[in-house]
Parts: C-alpha cells; structure tokens; sequence
C-alpha cells in the first residue's frame, strides 16, 4: 500500500549514501564482472520510495553508482536518506549538501533509529520503522517542504503490518548494476546475544510478510533486470521457524515456473542444522550459500555472549550438515571478546582449516548502542570514544595486540593457496550436493552466455595475467575448465579476488578492523 490522503505534489530525492570500503561489499570483485558498481539495491529507501503518494515524482541516486549532481538537488524539493552507522559521515555529507541548496533533508534507517545524536544537522530524524512517524513525515512535507526552524524528531509508535508494505521501488534502482539482489521476508529475532542491536531494534517476535508479497518481489526483480543470486536481509530466516516452512514451497514454485534463474541466500542461526525439513526445501528452492554468525568457535565465549544456541549442534556437524544440502557456509567472526586469550587467533586460524569455510568476516567487537553489550560496557566503564580507533571497547587484552591478531589472521586465512584450497573443498563437499535444475532458456540464451564471456575474459586477463597470484589461481583454474565447471570457476574467483586484494589491504593497515569503525579511510571522502 501507499500513503494515502495527500493530494498535492512534492518532488522527493532518496539518496543512498557510499558505503566506506568493507570486506563484506566485495568491491575489488566489481571490476570482473561485466559492470557492476555497487553491492545491494537498499531496501528501506526503495520501501520509502514506493509509500509515497503516487503522484510524488521520486528520483533514486544510489551514491556507490553516482554521486546526487547539483542539477538533482535543484530538480527536488526535500531530500530523505538512510544507511547503517558504516555510512555515518556520508549521510552527514549528503545533508551538507543538500542544505547548501537550502533542503529539508529527512533520514530514516538502522543508524539514525539506533543514534538519533549522530544526525545533528538533519530537518528531520526519522526513528524506527515504517508507521505513524512515516506517515507524519510525509504530511509536514506536503504542507511545506521547506526547512523547519529546528529539528524535528518522529518517532513510530505504530508500525505498519510488514503484509500491508508495498513492493520496494526496485525499477527506480538500476538493479543490474548491483552485485547482489535483496529482499526482506522478515524482521527481528528472538535471540539477544549480547552485541547484537537487531533485538532491540526490531524486536524479538519476528514480523512477516506473506509468500505471495516475496514471490510478487521476486518477479519484480526479474522484470528490473536482477541476475544471478538474491539475498534475503532478513535478520534471521528461521526467526520463526513455522514462517520460513511456510514460504518455502511458494519459493520452490516459483523457481520451477521461472526456471531456476535466480540462487537464493540467507542469514539463519546455527541451529538451523537441526532442521533437516527446513534445509531440504531450502535446498530444493535452490539456496546456496548461508550467512551463520558463528562468532567464534570458543563455547566459553558462546556461552559468555548468550549465544548458547549455536552449541545446540556442535559446530563443526551443523557446518557439515549445512554443506551435506548444497549450501556453502559463510561466518561472522568476532576477535576482542572479553574471553580471548594470545592464543585466540591460532585457535581461530585452526578452526577455519577444519571447517574449510571460504569466507569469514572477521571484525572487532564493536559496542552498538541499545545492546545488552553497550549497557554493560557502559557500566564497566570500558566504552572508549576515539575516532582513531578501531573499536569503542577497551578490550581486556591490549588494544594493539587485538589488533596485530586480526591483521595475521586476515593476512594468514586469506593467502591465495589456502582460499581457493577451501574452494576446492566447497565444491566437491557442498556444490556437488546441489540441486540440479535444468537449463533454462534465459541461461542458454546469448545474453547470458555474452555476460559468462565477459567475466570470464576479464577473471583471465585481470586475474590470470597480470594478477600477482597467478599460479595459485591457474591451478584452480585449469582443473575447473577441464571439468567444465566454468559457473564454479566464474564465482568463486569473483569472491576469492575481493578477498585475498582486501585481506591485503587490512594485514597491512591499509584498513578498518571493525565493519562498524569510523576511523577514516580514503573510500569515505564524500562524494563530490
Ligand atoms: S541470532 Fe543473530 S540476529 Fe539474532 S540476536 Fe543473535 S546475532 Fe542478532
């Protein structure tokens, strides 16, 4: 649905603001493909942007394509953003901009819900979901869009029944250019492990939409353009684990009506190993890869963080499990817990060889405002405000020595021999347990195999020829090609390469340890 009532007409710019550099955005992986230049369609502002009125003209400027040009803030007559904390400076920047052409310029999203006091020069905060606060912003500026004299800050007490959200206004993004699709079936998760601010921010009863809304997405996507695999942003699929048996047959339909076009992928807990009905429809609707915040593979820490839940299997069975039905595991990793100890990275490094998982996102403990973390931390006294630094926590071990652990951890699981190693693995003990589907015209057709060329052509010259690991990438290579593995050879390489150029840049300083820093670094001077 749309907002409904307004009658009058306001020129609205969304602005996505540039993310700065991050492992998980995959950047040094853009240049391989045939044309992708940012990570994922946002899916709040895309919501934002198809509840307006309906005869709002709404521009959409994802920042990672292009930068807002002054001829956009002329052509618009109030401004809205969104983002995350990473994007803190940039959100900040756009609205400098803006106001230089005197715009009110409104800000929703994860950041400002959770940080209200990080957006001092914004006309408008706007905190918490979709609702009554959307619904207020919206009515002040069709009554006068113009700057309000101080800030105005609405709240949603009221939030509007995720089966009433309109699709996202995918056809403003240009989705081709992104490497990932995204849609959202659910919000929130019962969990509250004690850095997480996904609890206090979206609650703990998850909110859903209905299949049909996620396959009416889904069809959207394809008719924007979307290739290869969509990602589902949901906090936790299996959240409510009745929710996610309930989708699956629908999305298992609809891959057998489009054939197969599409990879889907996820974030669930760990524990999702004890659901074999769960994965055997995730695997028929051709699930891939799946994002588990293993942490660390310490129980003491586990229990310590008040993620007990990924022990209900022991850790190494729930990943084979997951790899036993096609899907490749992906984790999120965690250094500078209060339980580490010097040797934290070795058992790290080891527990990375045994599992043979490919890419880990390995960060810094980060306190989050509205966590059980940062209430703690706060008490301790051991939150530390410094821009220069990589995390807010003052560890229990010494700060530099937290630090040295992560850079010879990245520099180490990231050595070109031993990843594309751990590929090797991923395809003979989870790829080979996937799905098969038939070809499908849209796969065969020239499109498709022109767009296989042009990455494969550019993984060759950029990769194999002037790369600086080229032996190690030539013996993985030459084994895909010979067994005709050319979808295996394209994406993994695509990943490999982001990760091993970035592993680079963070063993050498080059980079934050933290997704959640804000020390600066040169991809964060605002867009001109
Ligand atoms: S399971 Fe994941 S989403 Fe849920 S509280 Fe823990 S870290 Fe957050």
């Amino acid at each position: 649905m749309r907002v409904e009532g307004i009658e009058n007409v306001r020129r609205i710019l969304c602005v996505f603001p540039r993310y700065t550099s991050s492992f998980g955005t995959f950047e040094y992986a853009y240049p391989l493909t045939a044309g992708v230049e940012a990570f994922m369609p946002p899916q709040g502002l895309l919501l934002i942007a198809a509840y307006l009125p309906e005869q709002w003209p709404v521009r959409f400027i994802d920042e990672n394509i292009r930068a807002a040009t002054a001829e956009d803030f002329e052509w618009a007559e109030a401004v809205l953003v969104s983002g995350m904390h990473i994007q803190r400076q940039q959100m900040n920047d756009i609205c400098r901009r803006a106001h230089a052409h005197d715009l009110a310029v409104a800000i929703g999203g994860p950041s400002v819900s959770a940080c209200p006091d990080y957006y001092p020069g914004f006309d408008y905060l706007h905190v918490g979901e979709l609702g009554d606060a959307t619904d207020e912003l919206i009515a002040r500026l069709a009554r006068d869009p113009s700057r309000p004299d101080q800030q105005i800050v609405l709240k949603t007490t009221d939030r509007l029944d995720m089966t009433r959200f309109p699709i996202p206004a995918y056809e403003l993004a240009e989705i081709p250019r992104y490497f990932l699709g995204s849609i959202q079936y659910s919000s929130g998760c019962p969990y509250q492990c004690e850095f997480c601010d996904i609890p206090g921010l979206y609650g703990r009863n998850p909110r859903l939409k209905s299949p049909q809304q996620i396959t009416a997405e889904l069809d959207k996507l394809l008719e924007c353009g979307i290739m290869g695999s969509v990602y589902f942003v949901d906090d936790n699929f299996i959240g409510n684990r009745k929710a996610a048996l309930d989708l699956l047959p629908h999305l298992i339909e609809w891959q057998k009506k489009t054939g197969y076009v599409l990879r889907f992928s996820c974030e669930a807990t760990l524990n999702i190993a004890k659901r074999p009905e769960i994965l055997a429809g995730m695997r028929e609707a051709y699930f891939c890869t799946i994002f588990c915040g293993i942490e660390t593979p310490d129980p003491v820490a586990l229990k310590a963080m008040h993620k007990d839940h990924n022990m209900m299997v022991p850790i190494m069975e729930a990943i084979h499990t997951l790899n036993s039905f096609g899907m490749e595991v992906v984790s999120g990793i965690i250094l500078g817990l209060d339980t580490d100890k010097p040797d934290t990275g070795q058992h790290l490094l080891e527990f990375i060889e045994a599992s043979q998982i490919p890419l880990l996102t390995i960060n810094l403990l980060q306190a989050l405002p509205k966590t059980p973390l940062w209430d703690r931390l706060k008490r301790e006294n051991r939150l530390i405000e410094d821009e220069g630094r990589d995390s807010n926590v003052d560890f229990r071990l010494p700060y530099e020595d937290v630090v040295t652990t992560w850079r010879a951890c990245m520099g180490s699981a990231y050595e070109p021999a031993k990843l594309f190693e751990r590929y090797e693995y991923q395809i003979s003990h989870a790829y080979a347990n996937r799905l098969q589907p038939p070809r499908s015209p849209q796969q065969t057709s020239w499109k498709n195999i022109k767009l296989g060329l042009t990455m494969l052509r550019n993984i060759f010259w950029k990769v194999g020829v002037l790369g600086d690991y080229k032996i190690e990438f030539w013996k993985f290579a030459l084994k895909r090609l010979a067994r005709g593995e050319i979808e295996h050879l394209i994406a993994s390489v695509l990943v490999a390469h982001h990760l091993i150029m970035f592993a680079r840049d963070a063993s050498g300083g080059h980079t934050n340890a933290s997704y959640y820093s804000l020390k600066l670094q040169e991809a964060s001077v605002p867009a001109e």
